[in-house]
């Protein structure tokens, strides 16, 4: 068991680039954190020098108080499962298991032990003599878990592990992940760009963009409490509106002329004159019969548990999710409320969110 802590780590590549741009996040012992991020934001960067499989350009990564800047991979006492699983194809599933521990010429009759032990945490007992092209993704994927349950190291790292898995294979292989973390307990540090993977999996989030972090928090704080425009736009699916528009006496003015209500609790005193940008989620918004805003439905979706709808009012098209199932029809008129203790305002030029 281990902290992880990363104090203002750089990463700039031989080519100049600078993937990484001062990154500094504490992952206290037992728990499970997920970098998040779109493609690029540096984020497999991160956790390959977590790893030791990438130099650290400056700042200091410690694994339990010790900084191992210049520690080599084997001897950080960490795990790593890769999104392609990188199993050894001429190795069965027991052998592909214990590989780590042969190799540092562990007992073998230990070994035997701690792979039988982790194949059945794992559903893999009657697997072990198979041959990674003779399993499915989700076996193999589990094989590679196993693979680093074995070794019963300080820290697993996670580089979106299930990529390559379809989508309902993903869901369980989350839970799975999930189970086993609450289980064995051991550090995990685990990297996606899918933010539902990250809200359902997470104790702590961090969210990367560019080289930077954003916003860390847990799940919930990043859904209820953006920091910014960003996170707003990142977390949550379907994504947060944004409107751009002004306070104008007492309410918010589109650039278009949509009035809309001001978010609950919002100190008017510290709100600027400029650009402002109002935020809120598709969920947050109610159909209505009588009174609220006007609009027309120009696209409707109904996947049986929800309807998604866009209804342009007075010119801002606007994104919402019903849960009851209501009568609506495309190019028909609705009547929409806002949920004004849920609704955002942002500054327009720094996305910072008042
Ligand atoms: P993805 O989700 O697509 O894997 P990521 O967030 O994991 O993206 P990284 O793989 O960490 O992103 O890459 C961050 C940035 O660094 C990218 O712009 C990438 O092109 C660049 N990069 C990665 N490896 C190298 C390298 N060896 N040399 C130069 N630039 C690199």
């Amino acid at each position: 068991m281990a902290t992880v802590d990363l104090k203002d780590v750089k990463k700039v590549y031989p080519s100049g680039f600078e993937a990484v741009k001062g990154v500094s996040i504490a992952v206290p012992d037992k728990e499970l954190c997920v970098l998040v991020g779109p493609s690029g934001c540096g984020k497999s960067t991160l956790l390959r020098m977590i790893a030791g499989l990438e130099t650290i350009s400056s700042g200091t990564v410690a694994i339990d108080g010790k900084i191992v800047n210049s520690t080599g991979p084997t001897e950080r006492d960490i795990a790593m499962v890769f999104q392609n699983y990188a199993l050894y194809p001429h190795m069965t599933v027991a052998d592909n298991m214990g590989f780590a521990l042969k190799i540092k010429k562990a007992d073998p009759a230990d070994t035997a032990s701690r792979v039988g032990r982790a194949a059945s945490i794992l559903g893999l007992d009657k697997l072990l003599d198979r041959y990674p092209r003779q399993l499915s993704g989700g076996q193999r994927q589990r094989v590679a878990m196993g693979r680093a349950i074995v070794r019963d190291p300080q820290v697993f790292l996670f580089d979106e592990p299930l990529s390559n898995l379809d989508a309902k294979l993903r869901v369980q292989m989350r839970g799975e992940i999930k189970a086993l973390h609450q289980r064995l307990g051991t550090t995990t540090i685990y990297v996606t760009h899918d933010q539902i993977e990250a809200m359902t999996m997470a104790d702590k989030i961090v969210v990367l963009h560019d080289g930077l972090v954003e916003q860390i928090g847990a799940p919930l704080d990043l859904y209820d409490r953006p920091a910014n425009l960003f996170v707003a736009g990142f977390i949550g699916s379907p994504a947060m509106n944004f409107i751009a528009g002004r306070v104008e006496e007492g309410v918010f003015r589109s650039a278009s002329g949509l009035t809309l209500p001001l978010p609950e609790g919002i100190n008017l005193a510290k709100i600027p004159v400029g650009e402002l940008i109002y935020g809120i989620r598709p969920e947050h918004i109610r159909a209505t019969i009588s009174q609220g805003i006007a609009g027309t439905i120009v696209l409707l979706e109904a996947t049986g548990s929800e309807i998604f709808a866009r209804v342009d009012c007075a010119g801002e098209e606007i994104s919402c999710l019903f849960r009851e199932r209501l009568a609506l029809k495309q190019g028909a008129q609705m009547r929409i409320e806002i949920d004004r203790a849920c609704a955002h305002l942002f500054d327009a030029k720094t996305g910072r969110r008042f």
